[in-house]
């Protein structure tokens, strides 16, 4: 097998590199490549007021296109980039591109919808001991308010140092910062550590929203969340919604907004402001 090599040149993809193992290996070298060469951008996903499809806010996914290549999906290439270590300067770079494009879209005359824009962080970048005056400095870079900004976590970030994670919610909640639990219910936390931690929305993952209509169990689960979230007093979101019945049933439990296909694929950057208010 020939492929194009990353200096132009031509590099060898032998048989044994579809295993799995070399094929992450193979992948870490090219992400570090691609994120000093820069081939990482971000499209945004609209996410929306149930009642009335009006924008609450946005999240930024990030993308890697490599140069006359299929794009890779995060789905393989952020399992990647968590092992190597490499996801903390991709999460910076993250940081960096968002609050950027936002500073962009502010200067245009957009105004930011009421939820910000929500930027992915991974558990790796939330243990960092400094992560708290990175984000701080990202801000004041690009002069974005912190509260433009929301942070999706993970219950990852939760499960290795509880203590540690409230502090840094705190500090950044000081400056402005909101947070969103990510991906809800997916992962190791327990519910005694969830209800320590300053968060203000939760985010149903679409695993869940998925069966709905089909499963008496997932609709069971979907609905003691959203009742959950409102006794908690969280703002919840539904992550995934891609049919009219799935939006009908979040709805009808009381979910607040919602983000999926059903209304919005993500985008790139400047589809994505055309969508936002103006001051
Ligand atoms: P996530 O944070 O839960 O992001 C939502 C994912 O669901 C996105 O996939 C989005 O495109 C997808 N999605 C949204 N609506 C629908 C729908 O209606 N149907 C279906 N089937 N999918 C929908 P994406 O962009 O491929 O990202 C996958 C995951 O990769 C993210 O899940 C997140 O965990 C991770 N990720 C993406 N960007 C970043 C980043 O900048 N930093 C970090 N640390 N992780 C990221
Ligand atoms: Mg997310
Ligand atoms: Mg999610
Ligand atoms: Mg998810």
């Amino acid at each position: 097998y020939q492929a194009k090599g990353e200096g132009g040149g031509v590099r060898h993809f032998e048989p044994w590199m579809l295993d799995r193992v070399h094929r992450r290996h193979c992948l870490e070298s090219r992400l570090r490549h691609a994120l000093e060469a820069e081939e990482l951008f971000l499209h945004y996903q609209p996410q929306v007021d149930l009642r009335d499809d009006s924008l609450i806010g946005g999240e930024a996914l990030v993308r890697w296109q490599p140069p006359g290549e299929d794009p890779i999906s995060p789905g393989e290439f952020i399992p990647v980039a968590e092992e190597s270590g490499l996801v903390l300067p991709l999460g910076e770079r993250v940081l960096d591109l968002a609050l950027g494009e936002l500073r962009g879209w502010l200067d245009a005359g957009c105004a930011c919808p009421h939820h910000g824009i929500a930027v992915n962080v991974s558990p790796h970048q939330f243990r960092l001991a400094d992560f708290v005056q990175r984000v701080e400095a990202a801000l004041q870079r690009h002069g974005v308010p912190a509260r433009a900004l929301t942070l999706e976590i993970t219950e990852g970030a939760v499960v290795r140092d509880l203590g540690d994670t409230i502090a840094k919610m705190h500090a950044l909640r000081e400056l402005g910062v909101t947070f969103a639990m990510d991906d809800f219910g997916t992962g190791y936390s327990s519910l005694s550590q969830l209800r320590q931690l300053p968060l203000d929305t939760l985010k149903v993952d679409r695993a869940f929203i998925r069966g709905v209509n089909e499963q008496p169990r997932s609709a069971a689960l979907v609905g003691s969340i959203l009742d959950m979230a409102r006794n908690m007093e969280l703002y919840a979101i539904a992550e995934g919604v891609e049919t009219a019945a799935e939006h009908a049933f979040v709805a009808d439990r009381g979910c607040e907004a919602y983000q999926g296909f059903l209304h919005a694929r993500p985008m790139v950057g400047e589809e994505f402001a055309r969508r936002l208010p103006t001051r």
